[in-house]
């Protein structure tokens, strides 16, 4: 057990290591190592204003733990996920788009249009949304 636990250890900071140094730019923004528009942060993510947003509100609800996409075994980031749904909820709220609506979208590999590889929600608000999606 304790070898496995060690092992993840390593794993787990050689990759936030390695995500540094490449520079993953949201786990940068998450560290205050890059300026962003943060509108809201606690101990497990933060929001910031997207900077080149596709509706009157465009935030972006980003974990600090560095997770590329949904394609990760998430099984042990459930509590993380769920707290990242409240988030939006609260950040609709705050921005005055949970009566109107709004839109939130998980952007997974290139097809989908994802060009940041860190997991990430965003929240669209303030115009109407057609469907399907573009
Ligand atoms: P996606 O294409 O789903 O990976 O979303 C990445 C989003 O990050 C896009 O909407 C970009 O506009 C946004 N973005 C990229 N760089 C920055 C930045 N420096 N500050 C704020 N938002 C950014
Ligand atoms: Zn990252």
């Amino acid at each position: 057990m304790l070898p496995f636990v060690i092992k993840k250890l390593f794993f787990y900071s050689y990759k936030r290591g390695m995500m540094k140094m490449f520079g993953c730019i949201f786990c940068q923004m998450a560290a205050h190592e890059k300026p962003a528009k943060i509108v809201y942060e606690d101990e497990h993510c933060i929001v910031i204003q997207d900077i080149n947003p596709k509706a009157p509100v465009h935030l972006l609800v980003i974990p600090r733990k560095h997770i590329t996409s949904l394609n990760e075994n998430l099984e042990d980031d459930k509590t993380l996920l769920g707290h990242l749904m409240i988030v939006v909820g609260r950040m609709a709220k705050e921005q005055g788009i949970d009566g109107t609506g709004y839109r939130t979208v998980i952007n997974t590999n290139a097809e989908a249009g994802q060009t940041v590889f860190h997991l990430h929600i965003h929240i669209l608000g303030g115009r109407i949304f057609h469907w399907p999606p573009g």
